[in-house]
């Protein structure tokens, strides 16, 4: 197999595949890593915002997104305790003026097989344990997790981070164990099959400690996904020992969100519950340390936003379009030439200017939302407000940019932004 590449990706979720879909249709020889094999199922609430799908169209899996998919997503529910609050969702542009929901373990894998296509080359599974060298001749140690779990020596001459947020790369994970805290946040997922929810419905959840939400996906079956403060999940777990921390999530729900116990009433769990964490939501641009050369970090490895907003694979899609857009034509200066250190360390700077000025918003007000859901005092004080108003629903998915894509990236897909 080729061990030398013009790019290395180290993840294949939606920003990794894209980034590597856009990279090898621009000439670029394209080596993909992922360390799970797909289909995988993964924490997520899987809604894809209206602004997405025309990414998803060029990157050749419109249709069976269109075919699959849950339905048209017309409306958002805002639930906290008895009560229930609905309002409008804003439409995008047409032709894909409503989200729409697919489980993860379609999504990534339709995505990845399109990388392959592309003519990407999957290193899967395998995990990326080291990056040495410098930009135009970085050094990759991946391992491979099929078999005898073999190492190899990849070289690549630039290396574009898309391996999300809730697993660090090796060289992070002791820097992230000595930081625990009980604010940081742990998120599950599980599926339902029979869930009394309707299907053009997008329920937000608000409990005390946390937030959630709920949609109707593919084939009909519902995904329930939400995060929790790690101080509360453990006085939770204290007071019922020895249950599973999805299972003691699932009953807290249950308990304290009368929606979810309505939507959930008669319905049958299918499969596990999914955990990951823990997740700290913010910006992770400009960290050097593991390449101390730059990264380009697209998707969660660049930044997270609260997933009350349900904005991560948006995030993820677009910064990877982003990326490809800025460095796809320059391939001769940023991995070929002499200068390559220093073409490298301009496209960074450009690159990043761009993903604050278009996600720092979104960050900002999911922030807001997460923290109003999460804490009661707030939550009394805005809940009326929501009661009597409930177009501020609406009017917050639109601050969200729900509906707005970032136009570097509608215009590599073709679109007008
Ligand atoms: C509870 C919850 C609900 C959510 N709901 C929504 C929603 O409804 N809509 C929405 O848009 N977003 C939602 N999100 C956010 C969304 O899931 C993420 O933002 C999105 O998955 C980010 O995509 P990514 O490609 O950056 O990273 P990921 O999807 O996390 O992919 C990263 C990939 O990198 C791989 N990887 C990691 N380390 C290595 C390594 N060392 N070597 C090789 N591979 C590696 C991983 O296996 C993984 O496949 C939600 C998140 C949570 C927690």
């Amino acid at each position: 197999m080729t061990t030398r590449f013009d790019a290395a990706i180290v993840g294949a979720g939606p920003a990794g595949a894209a980034a590597a879909i856009l990279l090898a249709r621009a000439g670029w020889s394209v080596a993909l890593i992922e360390r799970q094999a797909f289909p995988r199922r993964k924490v997520c609430g899987e809604c894809i915002a209206s602004s997405n799908l025309a990414l998803l169209d060029a990157l050749g899996i419109g249709a069976r997104i269109d075919a699959r998919a849950g339905a048209d997503l017309r409306r958002v529910a805002l639930m906290r305790g008895a009560e229930t609050i609905v309002a409008a969702l804003p439409a995008g542009i047409d032709p894909h003026r409503w989200g729409r929901a697919i489980g993860r373990e379609h999504l990534d894998t339709w995505l990845a097989d399109a990388a392959e296509e592309a003519g990407a080359v999957r290193w899967q599974p395998a995990s990326l344990e080291s990056i040495a060298g410098r930009a135009g001749d970085f050094v990759l140690t991946v391992r491979s997790l099929s078999g005898e779990g073999v190492g190899a020596e990849l070289r690549a001459g630039l290396v574009v981070a898309a391996h999300g947020s809730w697993q660090p790369l090796p060289a992070e994970r002791q820097a992230q164990r000595a930081t625990r805290a009980p604010s940081d946040l742990f998120a599950f997922k599980a599926n339902f099959r029979g869930a009394a929810l309707a299907a053009d419905l997008l329920p937000v959840l608000a409990f005390p400690g946390g937030y959630g939400g709920m949609v109707v996906a593919d084939d009909g079956i519902a995904t329930l996904a939400g995060c929790i403060r790690d101080d509360r999940l453990q006085a939770l777990r204290g007071a019922e020992p020895g249950g599973r921390a999805g299972d003691v999530f699932e009953a807290m729900l249950r308990r304290e969100c009368r929606g979810v116990a309505s939507a959930l009433d008669g319905a049958a769990r299918e499969g596990a519950w999914l955990a990951s964490g823990p997740l700290r939501p913010g910006i992770r641009l400009g960290r050097r340390r593991v390449d101390e050369g730059g990264v380009f970090r697209i998707g969660n490895a660049a930044g997270e936003a609260h997933p009350i907003v349900g904005e991560g694979i948006s995030m993820a899609l677009q910064s990877a379009f982003i990326v490809a857009a800025l460095l796809g034509p320059e391939r001769a200066q940023l991995v070929g030439s002499a200068s390559a250190t220093a073409a490298q360390r301009r496209a960074l700077a450009a690159y990043e200017a761009i993903w604050r000025r278009r996600f720092t918003r979104r960050l900002r007000v999911a922030a807001a939302f997460a923290h109003v859901a999460m804490r009661p005092a707030l939550a009394r004080v805005a809940w009326p407000l929501a009661r009597r108003w409930p177009g501020v629903l609406t009017v917050g998915a639109r601050l969200g940019d729900k509906t707005r894509c970032a136009p570097e990236a509608a215009r590599l897909a073709g679109q007008t932004a």
